[in-house]
Formats: C-alpha cells, structure tokens, sequence
C-alpha cells in the first residue's frame, strides 16, 4: 500500500508537515521547567484542580520556568458558557496566575480567541489543524490507518472478546480486517460516504515500558497493545493523542495529572515514541480522600456529596487563600508541616517543594485539619489586612452586611481583639464563621444568645446589672474595672473567689464567675467570649450604656 496516497485521500487539505510546526514553536529555554493546567471548561473548578494547579505553578515558578493554561475543549458536549473565566478567576483568588496561555476574554470576544504566549493556539477546540498534520504524517508511514467499524460491529466484537473473557479494544486479530483493508477498499468506502476513525497502528510489543514518574518513581507497565483511536469521527482527537501532540509542541516538561490517567500511559509512551519526540515527566497526583462521616472509610471527594470539593466552597465560606494553600501544602508535601515549625514566619514560597515528597497513595482532604491551619494563618495576618479580606469576602458573598463591616477602623479592632497576648486567642477561621463570631458588635446582629447563671435569680440578675452601670467608668483600666465587679459581688452575697463559693456553697449566692457571666450576657449576649473589658473599650460607652440599660428596663 502507498501510504502516502492514503495520507493524501484522508487529509488533501492539509499542507503543513509536522516539520513546520516544530519550526514554528521552537525549543524554550534549557533548564527551565514548564508545566501546564489543562482543564475542561466545565464550569466545575474542584480541589482536584486547585491540587493539581498548585503543584504545576510550584514546580514552573520555583525554577524561573512557565506555567500554562490550555483549554481542552474538545468535548463540546461538556462546555459551559464562563467556564474559562471561572478556571482563571478561581486560581487567581489562590495566587495561581498563569504564565501564558487561554486568558481572560475582553467583553465581547469571541470565545477561543483570549490567550497570551507562543505556542498557541491554546484551546484544542482550535487546534484541528495541527492534531490533522501529526495524524497524516503517521498515516503516511504506516502507523495509522482509518477504521470504518461500526457500532454493531464493535458491539459484536465486545462480545465476542467478553465471552472469551479476552481483553476488549481493537487489538491482534480484531485489528486485522481493518488494517488490512487495501487503498481501493478505503477510498470506496469514503466515497460511499462511510464515517471512519483513526487508529494507530499499535506496535503490541511483548515487553513492560518503564518510566520514572516525578511522584511515584519507577512505574512499571505492560506495553500497549491496543490500536486506540487518536481520531474521532469528527475529526477531533481523542484525549491520548492531543496530550501528546499538545504537551510536545509547547514543550511541557512537566506533565502533573490525576491518578486516573495512569493507565493510559502505555498508549501515550507508544505516541511519543512513534514521534520520537522526548518523553516529559510525568507526575501523576494521588486522589484525593476524606474519611467518610458516616462509615468512617475512607473514600474519593464527590461532587454530589462534599460541598467542599468545588473551589467555590472556599470563597462563599471565606477561606483565606493563605490558609487553603497552607493547607495544600501539608497534604501535598510530606515534609512541609516540620519545616514550618522550623520556619514559623517564613512565607510559603521559600518552601522547596519537590514531586518526591508528594504522597502517591491518596491524599487525605480533612475540613477539620483545615479549620486549625486556618486558625494559624489568620493570627499571622495583620488585622488591618485581615479586615479587608473580610470586606472584600461581604462585598461578594454577604453584601447585606457590607455596610457594617465598612467601618474598618472598628472591623479593626474587633478582629485585632485578644490576638496580641502570650497565649493569641485562635478563634478566627473563615470570613463566615469570624462574621457570625463577632456579630455582637454590631447592633443589628447583637442578641442574647444565652441564659444567665442558674446560681442568680432575675431579680439579682437585674440588681448586678444596675449597680454596674451605676458605678460604669469608660475610662476604668482594667484593674480599676475590675474591682468594681469585686464590689459588686461581695456586697450582694456571692463569694469574690470562686473556690470559697466551691468549698462552701452554703455561705454564698454563687461566685464572681456567675456575676461576671451576667455582665458577659447583657453586653455580649453570650457567656463565651474574649476578655470583657477590652470587649467594652471597642464597643465604645453608648453601646454598652445602652445594652445594659435595655435589660434593666
Ligand atoms: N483535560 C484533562 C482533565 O481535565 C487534563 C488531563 C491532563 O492534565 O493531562 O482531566
């Protein structure tokens, strides 16, 4: 068979030589590392991503190198108007930029068309040329060849292999009517009009490939066998073929990809080496896992079931992207948790993150391990900056309560509250939780949450409370404050150490802990909280005034 006249009945409008692209995409600079993100535009944009992402941009950026976005939007079925915006606009949030590649569009621009770099196009959807090229060139040398089986017959096929417990797929003697079809059968079948695919040509070598994955090391699996489509129907590439093609002529060196593109690799170690184009590495990434709360086993993050799987989830709750990134790491990195210890200031990017560290049997993805990381991020973040994010997080998520929040100065000092001492209270987490933390200050959200010790009666209750704001001085320091409370309590029969009210209950009403939760609970409408009289001092003497005031009637 002339395979050249195949190539030519298959792909006449196609001029350009796999030379010409190499030519038009030249080598990048030795040394440097570039990785790439590549997406479907689903409009889904998960933690498996943001995983993913996180370890491309580590590798390309802490070696001077690039990090890309390529769109792989060759199932149309799958596409989501945005979807582009979404992936970019949700890394950023991270801190996650890309280098080159598919970027933010301009009102009005078509899509596909928005991309920065060299070695585009960066959406597959517009590469068809080029994916046509590489698949007439293997045509051309006999490693591919169209295959005109139909749905029927690759049903009769399945079964015929299921029966014979063989492996499915086109293979060994499936392959053979279609490989052997002649120039003459082919061309009258396209001129019948028959839909055809393309297969390569499978060398099915008797022997394991070996390669040495960045993450897992040495990976070791059987050679492919199977002629796998690289063409579809349509004349779009399957997965396996535009992975190569693309990551080759953007000369990626570093492939970061999930788990369950593993078993794939024998198909893509044979089309880099029918190319002879240099293998880049591969990372392939564990899955992400969480102990499930009702089995306790451990299982994949679902979409349908874990809230916490999409990226969304972290700006609506108002994760800092600090304390997620902190987080990442952790799992990510083995050895990240002891160099922060050593390192407790140190920013994240001076960690040196390596592929050999990352764990190759599942990450663990815990909310829990989160919140506490969180806890540590948010106390090292200044208040000023911290009541920002809180405001931008409102402006986006809770804009009813915006208003209040934009009084920075007193968002300020709320948040700045207790974090200063030897022992830093850590109770700020998210943008949600720290709201709904410190609503009290704010009128509209204040409300008595609690109720008042069992040890005082309501009419005490009312009396503590009077006498307090008798004798309420703003300009009380602490100690001065303080013993006010002293005053109080001894004079209306509760013990002024709690152990004497513990040792002789007989003797007294209650202690100054249960006078001190009455206060605690007209101010702040709860008995928990940070220390009351800094409380006070942010509050300002009105507001408290006038908390008290209310309750005594
Ligand atoms: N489009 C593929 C995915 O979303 C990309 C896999 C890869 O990074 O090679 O899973």
């Amino acid at each position: 068979m002339d395979y050249n006249k195949l190539a030519e009945l298959l792909f006449p409008e196609i001029d350009k030589t796999p030379e010409d692209y190499e030519a038009l995409y030249p080598a990048r600079e030795e040394g440097k590392v570039v990785t790439r993100l590549g997406p479907s535009p689903t409009g889904f944009i998960h933690l498996g991503n943001l995983y993913g992402a996180f370890v491309d941009e580590r590798l390309a950026h802490q070696n001077g190198g690039t990090f890309y976005l390529r769109i792989e939007d060759t199932d149309d079925k799958r596409f989501v108007e945005g979807a582009v915006e979404t992936i970019i606009n949700s890394l950023k949030f991270f801190d996650i930029s890309f280098d080159e590649g598919a970027s933010l569009p301009e009102s009005g621009e078509a899509y596909g068309t928005a991309e920065t770099g060299d070695y585009g196009p960066y959406f597959q959807s517009k590469r068809g040329p080029v994916y046509q090229a590489f698949v007439k060139d293997l045509v051309s040398r006999g490693e591919a060849y169209p295959c005109f089986l139909t749905e029927e017959e690759l049903a009769e096929i399945r079964a015929e292999q299921e029966t014979a417990k063989e492996t499915t797929g086109i293979y060994g003697k499936y392959a053979e009517k279609s490989r052997n079809l002649t120039y003459e059968e082919i061309e009258a079948n396209i001129s019948a009009g028959k839909s055809y695919v393309v297969r390569m040509k499978s060398a099915a070598k008797e022997e394991y490939i070996k390669v040495m994955d960045g993450i897992r090391g040495e990976v070791s699996m059987p050679a492919n066998n199977q002629d796998v489509i690289i063409l579809k129907t349509n004349g779009i590439p399957t997965y396996h073929f535009a992975h190569v093609i693309d990551d080759h002529l953007m000369r990626t060196t570093h492939v970061v990809r999930g788990e369950e593109w593993l078993m794939s690799l024998p198909i893509h170690v044979e089309l880099f080496e029918k190319f002879g184009f240099p293998m880049p590495v591969y990372c392939h990434t564990a899955v992400l896992l969480k102990v499930d709360e009702e089995t306790g086993n451990k299982r994949k993050l679902s979409k349908r079931k874990d809230p916490e799987l999409s990226l969304d989830y972290y700006r609506n709750e108002g994760y800092h992207p600090q304390a997620v990134k902190e987080y990442l790491l952790t799992i990510l990195n083995s050895n990240f948790e002891e160099w922060r210890m050593a390192n407790p200031d140190a920013s994240i990017d001076e960690f040196e993150f390596t592929t050999e560290k990352m764990s190759s049997a599942g990450a663990l993805f815990d909310l829990n391990k989160l919140n506490d990381i969180s806890k540590d991020v948010l106390l090292k973040i200044p208040a000023d900056e911290l009541a920002e994010f809180m405001i931008d997080w409102a402006r986006e998520f809770k804009p009813n309560v915006l208003p209040l929040l934009e009084d920075r100065e007193y968002l300020t000092k709320i948040l700045d509250l207790g974090r200063n001492e030897a022992k830093p209270r850590k109770d700020l987490i998210y943008a949600k939780q720290i709201f709904d933390f410190i609503s009290y200050f704010y009128d509209d959200y204040f409300v008595i949450e609690e109720r008042i010790p069992e040890q005082v009666s309501d009419e005490d209750a009312k009396e503590i409370l009077k006498r307090y704001l008798e004798t309420y001085d703003h300009s009380d320091d602490q100690s001065q404050w303080f013993e006010k409370i002293r005053t109080i309590t001894a004079d209306m029969g509760y013990a002024v150490k709690p152990k004497d009210y513990k040792k002789h209950p007989e003797e007294y009403k209650g202690s100054v802990a249960h006078v001190s939760t009455v206060i605690r609970i007209a101010v702040m409408g709860r008995s928990q909280s940070p220390d009351v009289w800094a409380i006070q001092q942010i509050l300002g003497e009105d507001r408290v005034r006038a908390r008290i005031s209310e309750l005594i009637g």
